[in-house]
């Protein structure tokens, strides 16, 4: 009896090819901006020591205490009892291989981004998976609130790039450990009273974080936090200061934002400046960005202090916000020509000619199959092949062969097939382009 098919883990995905034009855009739309405002690309080990998460994402965060994937090393390993993580952020390898290869020695600020899957043992449901893809961007050696500003509008340039309507941007500040600390006092003194009637996840974030009590998701929790005393009004002159001035760069730079003294970040290391973009139309899985300032993290990871921001961008969300709205996704390339045969000498030059044009960079097929000439054809058309020509015995003998405009209107025209096979080809392709783009009259004039 044949075994039960095992199918993919809970809370992960497949993106088939059909599919892939949509990462493809998000993918090509965040790098080419995050160059645009001059940010290189970093990519780091998809596990670290689990030590490294610990220590910077914090361990009284959900991530930490109970989102991680670690495994220890056996002795078989030769590494017994160290742990291991898979990555549930970037921040935190990202600002170890800072340290570790010793970019922070060189010119400052430190500007990177990276493209990433990220592992989180969370319950699956829509825009919350095990194993999603975070777009992240991190500046390390600034403290000056225009930094927070261009990182804020990197993350909305890119928003805007993939045609989003109806994203907010959520801004807030909370402070340094000195204004954070009288803070937490005045959050316990609010608290205390409706403690009981409180959820059991926010009894132990009254007591190590609590902060966090005004991030729960449950409804009278939340209500409670509705009437919390706000940081903002806690901030010391140079944090109050330096949010002031982040506003002001926004204001100028015609970036919209909300200040929104409830939004604190599910990460223990940010300092001051912390935001988000929420999206109004996914659900209760809104944010499709978030992020801040850690000036903390770098001194703490190295013992060397050094301020730093950044922000990750889920791209499951992102995708899925586009969508919603229906935005515009680029069209994939499809197959420039493909090269049918008929018989074995046929075929034989099909792979002749595809080999040639592939050197020059156009996308060529021909038959693997052995399928007969109806089938090829067929096949031609179902993966959108722009031209095709099919050679068999009486091509050969005639050294030219018909070449069809797969979607065009135009006759089939001559083709040799000889040493300028390529270069006539590519300009029949070119032409087709600039007739699509609108250039009417291109290709049937050079056919
Ligand atoms: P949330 O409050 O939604 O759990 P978070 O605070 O845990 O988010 P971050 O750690 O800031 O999220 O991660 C940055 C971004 O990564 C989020 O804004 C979101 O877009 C995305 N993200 C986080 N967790 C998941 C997940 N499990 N599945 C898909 N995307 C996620
Ligand atoms: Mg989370």
């Amino acid at each position: 009896m044949a075994q039960p098919m095992i199918q993919k883990p809970n809370g992960t995905r497949d993106v088939i090819p059909s599919q892939m034009y949509k990462w493809n855009t998000v993918e090509a739309i965040v790098k080419a901006q995050a160059e645009a405002y001059g940010f290189k690309e970093i990519r780091f080990p998809t596990f670290e020591d689990t030590g490294l998460f610990v220590r910077s994402v914090g361990d009284t965060t959900d991530v930490v205490q109970k989102e991680m994937y670690s495994v220890t090393a056996t002795e078989r390993t030769g590494e017994q009892g160290t742990s291991y993580t898979l990555r549930p952020e970037g921040t935190a390898g990202t600002m170890r291989a800072l340290i570790e290869n010793g970019l922070l020695n060189e010119g400052l600020p430190q500007k990177l981004f990276y493209v990433i899957s990220c592992f989180r043992h969370e319950k699956p449901q829509a825009g919350r998976l095990r194993e999603f893809h975070q777009f992240g961007v991190e500046m390390a050696g600034t403290q000056d609130p225009r930094a927070d500003a261009e990182v804020i509008a990197l993350g909305k340039s890119i928003l805007d790039m993939a045609g989003l309507k109806n994203i907010t941007l959520n801004i807030n500040s909370i402070g340094c450990p000195e204004c954070r600390a009288k803070y937490q006092q005045a959050l316990r003194d609010y608290f205390k009273p409706h403690l009981d009637k409180m959820c059991d996840t926010c009894h132990s974030r009254y007591e190590k974080n609590p902060l966090r009590l005004l991030d729960c998701k449950s409804e009278i929790c939340s209500e409670i936090a509705g009437d919390a005393p706000v940081i903002l009004d806690y901030l010391c002159e140079e944090c109050g200061t330096h949010f002031e001035s982040l506003k002001k760069y926004l204001t100028a730079m015609g970036i919209e934002f909300t200040v929104n003294p409830r939004i604190v970040r599910g990460l223990d290391y940010y300092t001051k400046t912390v935001f988000e973009f929420i999206s109004n139309d996914i659900g209760s899985q809104g944010t499709v960005c978030g992020g801040g300032r850690y000036d903390g993290l770098i001194g703490q990871l190295s013992g060397k202090p050094c301020p730093a921001l950044g922000f990750g961008m889920g791209l499951e969300r992102l995708i899925l916000t586009m969508e919603n709205q229906g935005a515009d996704f680029a069209d994939e390339e499809t197959c420039d020509i493909y090269i049918g045969s008929m018989g074995e000498a046929g075929a034989v030059k099909a792979m002749q000619l595809c080999r040639e044009l592939r050197a020059d960079g156009v996308r060529a097929e021909c038959d693997v199959v052995g399928r007969s000439v109806r089938a090829q054809m067929k096949y031609a058309d179902k993966i959108g092949a722009k031209f095709s020509v099919m050679i068999g015995d009486s091509e050969l003998e005639s050294g030219t062969a018909k070449l069809k405009d797969m979607q065009g209107k135009s006759e089939p025209a001559d083709i040799t097939l000889g040493e300028d096979f390529g270069s006539v080809f590519n300009a029949m392709l070119i032409a087709k382009q600039l007739e699509a783009e609108g250039l009417d009259g291109a290709l049937t004039e050079l056919l």
